[in-house]
């Protein structure tokens, strides 16, 4: 909750919204105005459709990939999260990575099937694999940054990889910027790494943010591949809560309410606590990596002899894997009992609000030290 929970100009947008009738089926007034705030925040976005989850807007762009370019395989990377879009459930960050499924019982072969995993940040495997099946790819769908197995930032150039690679093949290349759109920036992963000398995705996926807590999600991009939707084009996609009056007015006031300062403060509480669990967890002689998307970070438990431990950067899944979890486990757990509740997960990122004031981030710092002493504690112990 970028403003934090229940902001007062938000909850007055929702009760407006809410005491006109909660769904009409139809394109309500707040629906355009959101689809336009996103559109005007977002260079590249020349169109949008509003979804109630980032899943649908994943699975819907994906769709629109396939049916643009007239074929079926995908690429995506290991430890992005895409939603439990069934072809993009192959080795997903996220609960996903937390509970150590290697995929979904329920996703049959066939769904995975047209689905290539490649490792993050990569670009020789990138580019063999489209050397390999470029005619048949539809589309790379790729976190902005990602952030769901931990915050593992594209190195420099990756992203323009991806863009010169997918459009020498005739591939679309997809954005998600789920959980990066808005919070990173006023424009997402977009407004801090690009515009890109190759050119821009040709689709994004936006959602949570601009829900402001509610169901409201997006997709959109160049309007000559939009314009394939239905009703105009080929490929359907409707919902009959799409662009809910009610979760679009909460996503509207949300975004009006992102100002400059708003981001501004962001950066500044994101670096205040990220610098004192580094100093704190430094103090007890805890090996760990601090990674960066904008105001967006994690705290990796680094293990002793692990690729990461020595490259000093986690640049893919299987350096996120390699994290010491029982440490993380212990920090986690004496945060909590401090009444500090992060992302219960060492594969999650750490996000911060405009409502963590002063005091709120005090109690953040005093909770560190003997959080950082549990996790010396339990350095190395297997989990289990
Ligand atoms: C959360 C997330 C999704 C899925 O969104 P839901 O609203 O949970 O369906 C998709 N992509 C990314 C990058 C996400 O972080």
């Amino acid at each position: 909750m970028i403003l934090g929970h229940a902001h007062p100009d938000v909850m007055a947008a929702v009760q407006d919204a809410a005491s006109r009738g909660f769904s009409f089926g139809t394109p309500s007034e707040n629906e355009v105005l959101l689809a336009e705030e996103i559109v005007s925040r977002v260079e590249p976005v020349e169109q949008v459709r509003l979804v109630s989850s980032g899943t649908e807007a994943t699975m819907s762009a994906v769709r629109l990939a396939r049916g643009f370019t007239g074929r079926s395989k995908v690429v995506k990377f290991a430890g992005c999260y895409h939603g439990h879009v069934d072809a993009l459930l192959a080795h997903a960050g996220s609960g996903v990575a937390t509970f150590a499924l290697p995929d979904s019982a329920g996703v049959p072969t066939s769904a995975a099937g047209e689905t290539i995993v490649l490792p993050y940040n990569d670009v020789e495997a990138l580019e063999t694999a489209f050397a390999e099946h470029g005619s048949e790819i539809a589309c790379l769908i790729t976190e902005a940054s990602p952030g769901n197995m931990g915050v593992v930032p594209p190195e420099e150039g990756f992203t323009e990889a991806l863009r010169r690679v997918t459009a020498a093949h005739g591939a679309l290349l997809i954005s998600d910027e789920v959980m990066t759109g808005f919070r990173c920036s006023r424009s997402g992963w977009y407004g801090l790494e690009g515009p890109y000398s190759g050119g821009a995705p040709d689709l994004f996926t936006f959602g949570k943010v601009m829900g402001g807590g509610f169901p409201a999600a997006a997709f959109g991009g160049r309007a000559d591949i939009m314009s394939h939707l239905a009703p105009l084009g080929p490929v359907y996609q409707a919902g009959t809560l799409s662009g809910n009056p009610v979760a679009t007015a909460a996503g509207l006031a949300t975004l009006r309410g992102c100002t400059p300062e708003v981001y501004t403060r962001l950066d500044e509480v994101s670096r205040t606590i990220a610098d004192a669990a580094s100093a704190a967890l430094s103090a007890e002689g805890v090996p760990h990596l601090v990674q960066w998307a904008g105001s967006m970070f994690s705290v990796f438990f680094t293990s002793e002899g692990s690729r990461p431990a020595q490259t000093g950067v986690v640049r893919d899944y299987d350096d996120a894997r390699a994290q010491d979890l029982p440490a993380f486990g212990a920090f986690f757990h004496s945060m909590l009992d401090s009444g500090v509740h992060l992302p219960p997960s060492a594969f999650e990122a750490w996000f911060v609000g405009a409502s963590h004031d002063d005091e709120a981030v005090g109690r953040v710092l005093d909770a560190l030290p003997a959080a950082a002493r549990a996790a010396s504690a339990s350095r190395g112990r297997m989990a289990g």
